[in-house]
């Protein structure tokens, strides 16, 4: 708690040690939440899968699994856990999909709600002048897209892939290459019902309890448990066109990065990634992209170099083709690419949203999806990135890299920042991912240790140099450096964990706050 404010957050503390050894001796509280009367279940025994999560890094096991059918199985039992106060060492985690990746969707010895299978309510589509779907807060992404394109709407904000819960990115931010001109998918919700700590369901919206629904979205599962959320949507184009080009200088591809998001008719979509030490690249891209010239583009050669690969696209349907056409060309004439290596592709709009999933198929084939993944996401400002990219693709990650690592810059402008989420201090940033997958049981530089401590690096470095950076998907061991995380926020953060989860029961996981007992 902050020096101060002990009366805002009494009840919260971080003294680890203790709560883990009394859990262990109130272990028999779990079995009094079997007197609940539910429309779901618990189970109390095989609950191993709970404490595993994408990263697979962090494994901490729940007491009992929840699968609720119902909100008032939610809320029941969060107020019976609220209710046992400070008797009781159980705290609860909503679990979405599981795709954390430092066990922020875990609950040591605690109890952990399968969101999945709350179905309530049924997805269910406004059309009119403003569209919107409700969707029960463990909805995936996926199941949303399907159902929105049978009336031709879609929602604006993605995340890369799909098999993410409402629930789960909107506690973190969801951000893809429309979040330049849409903002992240927390900037495109209307309303939020939420069960909070206090076990009270409330529904909140920037005009009804704002100051919960602005504190969940990008709140970290703080302060309520999402169970139903209206989103907006807009009209779905049928086809999209996917263009990559690349770059050898990174002030260069930086620089188009940047007025292509500054500009008021731009792509649809803008991201990039850096391609370090990549043989036979383009032959690789051919199997689904086409070059422009393909004479030239045979003869350019990818190998020991780094380059910058621009990704953009942009959303049409088939009878605004010529339109299309000239609005990409007249688009790509201010870029300065290397001309030998523009690349395009025609897809639909299902299987361009949907493209990270082909991947998951083929990784899943090779025994490579279920891997530790010491992922690391990280937001620069403008001003530091070239800084950053000579050090880090230069000098740190020089010779290798572990999987894609992703660079493309968000305007500030479009995130509402009365949200939770903290982000750099500068009107641009960029998001930088470096989306590593360890081979499990190797010591070399594809293990685990080694991109671990590669990380690590990477993370003195930004101190050092004091960039201003913000971590995105943040993960901290002490409460210090939580408060540096979120600066100025943190007071507000912190009062609205006393207002909502005043017992610190809720997503344990993130370690930014412990029940105290
Ligand atoms: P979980 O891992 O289940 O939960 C995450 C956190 O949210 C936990 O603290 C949990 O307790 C809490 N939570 C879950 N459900 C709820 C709820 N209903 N109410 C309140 N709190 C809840 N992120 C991006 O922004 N952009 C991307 O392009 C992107 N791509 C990704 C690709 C892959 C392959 C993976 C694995 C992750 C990606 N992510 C991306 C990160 C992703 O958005 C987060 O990891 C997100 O938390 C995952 O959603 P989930 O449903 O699995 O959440």
């Amino acid at each position: 708690c902050i020096p101060g404010r002990t009366n805002h957050c009494s009840n919260l503390s971080l003294a680890t040690q203790e709560v883990q050894t009394k859990s262990t001796s109130s272990s028999n509280i779990p079995f009094s939440l079997e007197t609940l009367t539910l429309d779901g279940y618990f189970s109390f025994e095989n609950t191993h899968h709970a404490a595993k999560d994408f990263g697979s890094t962090s494994h901490f096991h729940p007491s009992a699994i929840l699968h609720p059918k119902s909100v008032s199985d939610i809320f029941s039992t969060i107020k019976h856990i609220f209710n046992m106060g400070s008797t009781s060492a159980l705290t609860v985690a909503a679990r979405g999909h599981g795709h954390s990746i430092q066990g922020q969707s875990q609950a040591h010895q605690g109890v952990v709600i399968y969101m999945q299978s709350l179905k309530e309510p049924c997805m269910k589509i406004h059309t009119g002048e403003l569209p919107f779907v409700d969707v029960s807060g463990g909805e995936l992404w996926i199941n949303i897209l399907h159902e929105t394109l049978k009336y031709g709407l879609s929602p604006m904000s993605w995340t890369d892939y799909l098999y993410l819960s409402v629930g789960g990115t909107l506690s973190n931010a969801g951000i893809s290459g429309q979040a330049f001109h849409h903002g992240p998918q927390i900037n495109n919700v209307y309303q939020l019902e939420v069960v909070t700590g206090k076990g009270e369901v409330v529904t909140c919206s920037e005009k009804q309890n704002a100051d919960l629904f602005h504190g969940v979205l990008g709140g970290l599962g703080q302060f309520g448990i999402i169970t139903r959320a209206r989103i907006s949507l807009g009209p779905a184009q049928k086809m999209v066109k996917w263009i990559r080009v690349l770059y050898s200088e990174f002030s260069i591809f930086s620089r188009d990065q940047e007025h292509l998001i500054s500009m008021e008719n731009s792509f649809d979509y803008i991201e990039g990634f850096v391609i370090i030490n990549r043989t036979g690249l383009l032959n690789n891209w051919r199997s689904s992209f086409n070059p422009k010239d393909p004479l030239q583009a045979s003869q350019f050669n990818s190998d020991g170099k780094i380059l910058y690969c621009l990704e953009m696209a942009i959303y049409f349907n088939p009878d605004e083709n010529n339109i299309m056409n000239q609005k990409t060309e007249s688009l790509l004439s201010e870029l300065s690419y290397i001309p030998s290596t523009l690349f395009l592709s025609e897809v639909s709009y299902m299987d361009f949203l949907n493209r990270v999933h082909l991947s998951e198929i083929k990784l899943r084939a090779k025994g490579l999806w279920e891997v530790p993944h010491p992922w690391l996401n990280l937001l620069i400002p403008k001003s530091k990135i070239s800084n950053f990219a000579q050090e880090v693709f230069g000098n740190i990650l020089k010779n290798n890299s572990n999987g894609p690592i992703l660079i493309y810059p968000v305007n500030k402008s479009k995130w509402n920042n009365k949200t939770s989420f903290v982000t750099p201090d500068e009107d641009i940033f960029y998001l930088v991912a470096f989306l590593s997958s360890a081979m499990p049981s190797s010591t070399g530089k594809d293990g685990l240790e080694h991109i671990m401590t590669q990380n690590q690096k990477i993370l003195n470095f930004c101190a050092a140099a004091d960039l201003g950076i913000k971590q995105y998907l943040p993960h901290y061991h002490t409460q210090e450096e939580w408060q540096d995380h979120f600066g100025l926020h943190w007071e507000l953060f912190v009062q609205r964990k006393s207002t909502y989860d005043p017992l610190a029961i809720l997503a344990p996981g993130q370690r930014i706050f412990q029940k105290a007992i």
